[in-house]
């Protein structure tokens, strides 16, 4: 998932079945043609520069219904929300850690089993989320360069670096400096969604785009990545909680 060209972003609104539409309007130089793409942050209508706004809006109109579906089905996603108390649940790789809250001077997280013991040295939320939001990082670090370690050997690359990022709209990127940025949250999901997730980037190594040979790369080391691709984009809002 390399970085795009910076392209200008504008909110806009147009009235869609009656109603008043937010939408974000994307110009882009060098773009073919209208695109239209509906997410957690609503509907993105992407055109090129030379298209006028009238023909742009045109377009969304004729594409009504399929907006309004896509709409509908991304307002049912709602992200959950995150409890902070004694016994409250995590979403970790694909498993559930039960909270468990001590005082202690220094703040600090550890799992034991399926539990993840925190202590902080005053109660409150904040501080429980902040050494749980550590943890996690920590934990991200050794379980995803594990698997970019695997599968650069299944996929006879040496080694990249890999590296924590905090993202919240992108699972990962690299560079050409073989360095792998992959956000923490992936953890929350289960490890075959991660997996798909260290492959997709560990394919960037040799094709730094989104070509036939690069999902060629993906198939290669990870056979399944279109059902996992489809199930990580349908239950994203889950892994955005904290
Ligand atoms: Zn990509």
């Amino acid at each position: 998932m390399p970085a795009r060209d910076a392209a200008a972003q504008e909110p806009r609104t147009l009235t869609l079945a009656g109603e008043p539409l937010d939408y974000t309007l994307v110009r882009r130089r060098g773009r073919r043609g209208i695109g239209l793409k509906v997410d957690s942050s609503g509907l993105t209508v992407s055109a090129p520069l030379s298209i006028p706004l009238a023909r742009v809006e045109k377009m969304v109109l004729e594409s009504e219904s399929w907006v309004l579906g896509k709409l509908a089905v991304w307002r049912t996603r709602r992200v959950p929300e995150q409890r902070w108390d004694d016994g409250a649940s995590l979403p970790y790789l694909g498993q559930a850690l039960t909270l468990r809250l001590a005082a202690a001077r220094r703040a600090h997280a550890a799992v034991d089993g399926a539990e993840l013991r925190v202590a902080v040295p005053a109660p409150g939320d904040e501080a429980v989320r902040r050494a749980v939001v550590a943890w996690y990082r920590r934990s991200a670090l050794v379980h995803l360069a594990q698997r970019a370690f695997f599968f650069s050997r299944l996929a006879v690359l040496a080694p990249p670096r890999v590296m924590i990022s905090s993202a919240n709209s992108r699972w990962g990127s690299c560079n050409s400096r073989r360095e792998v940025r992959l956000a923490w949250r992936l953890v929350k999901a289960r490890p075959a969604l991660v997996d798909y997730v260290v492959c997709h980037e560990l394919a960037h190594l040799r094709h730094m785009n989104h070509s036939r040979e690069f999902w060629a790369e993906v198939a290669r080391l990870c056979p399944d990545y279109r059902v996992l691709r489809d199930e990580l984009e349908a239950t994203d809002h889950l892994y955005r909680s904290f």
